[in-house]
């Protein structure tokens, strides 16, 4: 019927794009995506021909509106990014949330996502897990941002921690977070997924930046730190919490 779906697409095998989805993408009135370059082959190798609107970072907020109004009028939207699951790290929260806002159906077709696969393949604990996505470019803000995560962790976080990486920074990010979250943090590094040269590099956050200080890492990465050991110090406030908690029976 009318609204939105948001449509999953392959991370790199092309082998992974789902019989709904192309049903879905054939059926639509409008397939919004990020570059018409990368989605018009895409549709095209599969002999759907539909047409497409570009919907990314620059004109999300702008071209909003319109797209809520063509589907209230009764139009049927996809919308996919160049690769993987819209929105996660891509366009589309946006329109959902306006979407949502005027009562249009807004469904989904599931698939691919790095994250997810990263985090299954990793040998990490699979929940709690925080998704990050990428962290800030500049090193002063991305070291901050680390520095946020230890403090959350100081303060009781103890999850998974997922973050999309770029190649040239990957040896940088690997010693900042050794030298921030813990040299013997467990962690990941998840390369090119589902495509010729997958690999998933186990180690510790040490061995890891040891690693790539040395080999260039290239394609597309996920970076997954372990939680934090019991060296984490706790804030007081936590043990004076926990103590008292043991104290009245509850531990
Ligand atoms: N929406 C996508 C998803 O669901 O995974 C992510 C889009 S984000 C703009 C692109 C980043 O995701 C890449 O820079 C890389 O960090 C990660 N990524 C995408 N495909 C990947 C793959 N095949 N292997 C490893 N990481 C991948």
């Amino acid at each position: 019927g009318p609204g939105l779906t948001l449509v999953a697409t392959p991370i790199g095998n092309l082998g992974d794009l789902a019989p709904r989805a192309l049903a879905v993408l054939r059926a639509a009135d409008v397939v919004l995506c990020e570059d018409t370059r990368v989605t018009a082959p895409m549709l095209a190798r599969h002999g759907v021909s539909v047409s497409l609107l570009p919907l990314h970072e620059h004109n999300e907020d702008a071209a909003t509106p319109k797209l809520v109004a063509r589907m209230a009028g009764g139009q049927r939207l996809a919308l996919v990014s160049d690769a993987g699951t819209p929105l996660m790290s891509d366009p589309g929260y946006r329109l959902v949330r306006a979407a949502i806002a005027e009562g249009i159906t807004v469904s989904a077709v599931p698939g691919p996502n790095a994250s997810v696969m990263a985090l299954t393949l990793s040998g990490l604990p699979p929940h709690p897990h925080l998704f990050h996505g990428f962290l800030p470019p500049r090193d002063a803000a991305r070291a901050a941002e680390l520095a946020r995560f230890r403090a959350m962790e100081r303060a009781g976080l103890s999850a998974t921690l997922i973050f999309y990486e770029a190649p040239h920074r990957l040896g940088d990010t690997l010693a900042g977070m050794a030298e921030v979250l813990g040299p013997e943090r467990p962690a990941a590094v998840a390369r090119e997924l589902t495509k010729r040269f997958e690999e998933v590099r186990r180690g510790t956050l040490a061995e890891l930046a040891a690693h790539y200080a040395t080999h260039q890492a290239r394609g597309e990465i996920v970076l997954l730190v372990g939680p934090p050991g019991e060296d984490v110090p706790e804030a007081e406030a936590s043990l004076d919490d926990r103590l008292r908690a043991a104290l009245a029976g509850g531990e």
